[in-house]
């Protein structure tokens, strides 16, 4: 059986369900799935990852004083060699960006992020480039394998089985080097745009800072997290990590909901994967309406009350 690492993180205590959907994707009859856990508690995500297939939890516990990726990336690469594991997968998520390109330079292994197809017998990936315009696929040579999965791609699927949870103590050598000074949040009081199943985003229509407000009202009943165009960063409305598009994040939510944006190559190039795409814009000749599955042609200001209270009437 060949182990496969899968590197799994957690927010708010709960881990995040796009590690389910990157468990079901590595899934085969010859694969062992080996969870990396780093200094969280392992033994309460035991039941979660045993529903997805996974058969060992690695409780890495590091003694680094909180988040730090150079110890956690010694310690992730430590628990590979200690488990055999060539092959490691993580999410294109904030944390997955610091970790797995230096685990991939600690082991001088290849790396592809923001994988949206994985063949990991042939070490093979589809990844987008060029804005979204082509389909890169990459072979992959060496003896290690690090792949960062876009979320959601793939769907997550149970298949219940009994894992061991194996105790991994790691302490950094000479120190890392690294030192976390201080951790600002991005202050947007969202989820991480591309974890989300829906979401919400605005533009120049919004007008400033304040109008997102409207936005975030509608994705609160939603569970949806809130997402810009580059104006609305640019302009200091939103913070970066709030950005979709080619220089902003790649999304690939079930519904993706644009508001007063008009559709630009560089801002389809981060959400042209999400599954529907809805518009509301006053110009129906906006690039966005003739590249969505539904559109409501009017004003954001009339139509998002309207929808915010439309939700908040709806029983859950
Ligand atoms: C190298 C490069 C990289 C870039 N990367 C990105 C990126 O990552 N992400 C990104 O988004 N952009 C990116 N851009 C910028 C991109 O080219 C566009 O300028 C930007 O996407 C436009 O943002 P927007 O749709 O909010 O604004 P606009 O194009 O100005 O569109 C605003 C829309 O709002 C509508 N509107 C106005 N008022 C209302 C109202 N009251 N109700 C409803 N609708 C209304 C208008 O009809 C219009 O369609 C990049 C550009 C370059 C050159």
């Amino acid at each position: 059986m060949q182990p496969i690492g899968l590197l799994i993180e957690f927010k708010g205590g709960q881990i995040k369900p796009a590690n389910f959907g990157m468990a079901t994707a590595a899934r085969a009859e010859n694969r062992q799935l080996v969870a990396l856990v780093v200094d969280t508690p392992a033994n309460d995500a035991k039941a979660a990852l045993e529903a997805y297939g996974v058969t060992r939890v690695v409780n890495i516990r590091t003694d680094s004083n909180g988040w730090n990726p150079a110890v956690h990336a010694a310690a992730v690469v430590a628990a590979m060699q200690e488990n055999g594991i060539t092959t490691l997968i993580g999410l294109t998520s904030p944390t997955g960006r610091e970790l797995l390109p230096r685990v991939a330079a600690r082991l001088d292994a290849p790396l592809v992020m923001d994988c949206i197809d994985i063949d990991l017998d042939a070490h093979r990936v589809k990844t987008s480039q060029y804005s979204g315009k082509t389909i890169a696929t990459i072979s992959m040579t060496g003896s290690h394998f690090i792949y960062g999965m876009r979320a959601n791609v793939v769907a997550p699927e149970e298949a219940p089985a009994a894992a061991e949870v194996i105790d991994f103590p790691f302490a950094a050598d000479q120190g890392s080097g690294f030192e976390v000074i201080e951790t600002r949040t991005d202050g947007s009081g969202s989820q991480h745009l591309a974890e989300s199943d829906i979401i919400i985003s605005g533009g120049r229509g919004l007008k400033n800072a304040e109008n997102f407000k409207l936005l975030f009202d509608c994705a609160r009943h939603l569970n949806a997290a809130v997402g810009a165009s580059r104006v609305a960063v640019d302009n200091g409305w939103v913070p970066y990590a709030m950005q979709v598009g080619q220089t902003g994040v790649k999304v690939n939510p079930k519904v993706y909901m644009a508001v007063g944006i008009s559709g630009s190559i560089q801002h389809f190039a981060g959400m042209k994967t999400a599954k529907t795409v809805i518009a509301i814009n006053t110009d129906a000749k906006a690039a966005i309406m003739a590249n969505c599955d539904y559109f409501v042609v009017g004003d954001l200001f009339d139509i998002l009350p309207a929808l915010e209270k439309a939700l908040a009437s709806v029983k859950r």
